[in-house]
């Protein structure tokens, strides 16, 4: 989501007559675009944003001074209090009002004066609004803003606001405009896209936004993020008959203990999740799964902590994201008690990503010497020669760049790749055609 709308910020930007530049020095105006998950981003963009104070504008700017605008969770929740703490910070703005950017610029350009606009929520979606997006083969496309789940742990809903779904006219209508244009990629976004239009048409009506848009030709549709406890038959049963949507699906269980769930208010048990993990891969055996954990919730024991390692190993997931619990202010978990040293948590997160590795290492296994279609995105980090795209089940694999085409011929192309090597987090083949 915060992709989606830097995306957005940096096509009002162009809008305006801005050009890229390659570092903070050469800047006239920095746009941070915040998380507050967890307490490690909070900490990072406080870091980032001092570090710009002393930092001189280049020497050519027509600007005064460099304009410093944080936007995004950090700014709904902080408001006029990041000003009062860092000085040098010109613009605040939050969740919900993306669209008053350019004012909010010209004002403080003007006055030279810090600007504060937050509003409580959301007069509708910034769908009007410019983009500029990363790649010209994919697409961001929320369908729904804000949560209405309120785990106990999280601070989405209080920053993000209450969960609105857009019509599904207008989301085809947008998925059908980039498909005309050449997008071969539509990720579909949203906190719970699986309660996509309950606040719209009563019932929630995901199924038929995924029916809807494999119908518009899309070659590729993904969807993030899933709600095991609004996870329908009918959307399990898309990832066997639709040709568009990808065998790949993130469905976060966060702990395997039925008792820290109930405490985190998910609303759904282990054995829940496995059944739904039992139909999805009789409906498409070949699924990709991936999911979140959350270690050291308040009251985890280690017996708690087993169920998890019990559920990582049974489902064979590819990825597995892994945060240590944060305690963010405002949630209902921040006023729970908890005495376990910071060591046994960390020692339990060290254990639980040495089985996530193996875990993910053996799915990839499963896939030496097949046929894989992938969609290249660009160059290796590690190897210029190589390219790197990624699988229908969302694996990243790499491959040699034929001596006859280029790396930009490329880009945004499906080739074939035959795999030869798998590694834990990446495929390596050849080009078949
Ligand atoms: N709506 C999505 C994404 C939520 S944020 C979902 O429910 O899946 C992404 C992930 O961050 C969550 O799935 C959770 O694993 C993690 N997370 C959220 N709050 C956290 C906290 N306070 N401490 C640690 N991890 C957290
Ligand atoms: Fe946070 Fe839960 Fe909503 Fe995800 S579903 S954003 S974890 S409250």
């Amino acid at each position: 989501m915060n992709k989606h709308d830097s995306e957005r910020v940096c096509g009002i930007l162009e809008n305006l007559g801005s050009r890229w530049v390659d570092s903070y020095e050469e800047a006239d105006i920095v746009i941070f675009m915040t998380c507050c998950v967890r307490e490690a981003a909070d900490t990072r963009l406080m870091g980032q944003v001092a570090s710009m104070k002393n930092l001189s504008l280049r020497a050519d700017s027509p600007f005064k001074k460099r304009l410093i605008a944080v936007g995004g969770c950090i700014g709904q929740r902080d408001g006029e209090k990041l000003t009062e703490e860092l000085a040098h910070i010109d613009i605040v703005f939050g969740t919900h009002n993306i669209a008053s950017l350019p004012q909010l610029l010209m004002t403080a350009l003007d006055d030279g004066l810090h600007h504060v606009e937050v509003l409580d929520a959301a007069a509708g979606f910034s769908t009007d609004l410019p983009i500029a997006r990363v790649n010209d083969w994919a697409a961001w496309l929320p369908i729904t803003v804000g949560c209405n789940n309120f785990c106990s742990y999280c601070i989405v809903p209080y920053v993000r606001g209450r969960e609105k779904s857009r019509p599904l006219e207008e989301i085809v209508g947008e998925a059908a405009g980039y498909v005309e244009s050449g997008v071969k990629e539509i990720t579909l976004l949203g906190q719970n896209v699986n309660s996509y239009g309950r606040d719209l048409y009563g019932t929630p009506r995901f199924a038929d936004v995924l029916k809807e848009l494999d119908a518009t030709g899309i070659a590729r549709l993904r969807f993030a993020t899933s709600h095991p406890k609004d996870l329908t038959d009918e959307v399990i049963e898309a990832f066997g008959n639709l040709k568009s949507l990808m065998p790949a699906l993130h469905l976060p269980i966060q702990s395997g203990s039925d008792k820290i769930l109930t405490a985190m208010n998910r609303n759904y048990t282990q054995a829940h999740y496995v059944s739904l993990i039992e139909k999805l891969r009789r409906t498409c055996p070949d699924i990709a799964l991936s999911t979140d954990i959350i270690v050291g919730f308040p009251g985890e024991t280690e017996a708690d902590f087993e169920e998890t390692c019990k559920v990582i190993s049974e489902v064979g997931y590819t990825q597995v994201f892994t945060f240590i619990y944060s305690k963010r202010e405002g949630t209902p978990a921040a006023k729970l008690h908890d005495d376990t040293p910071a060591e046994v948590i960390q020692e339990r997160f060290d254990r639980l990503v040495g089985l996530v590795q193996e875990n993910a290492w053996k799915q990839n296994q499963k896939d030496t010497g097949k046929l894989v279609e992938v969609l290249v995105e660009g160059a290796s980090k590690r190897d210029a020669q190589l390219l790197a795209g990624k699988s229908p089940k969302n694996q990243t694999v790499h491959a040699k760049i034929p001596a006859d085409t280029t790396l930009d011929e490329l880009l945004g192309k499906f080739v074939t790749v035959k795999i030869e090597e798998a590694k834990t987090w990446y495929l390596k083949g050849r080009i078949i055609s």
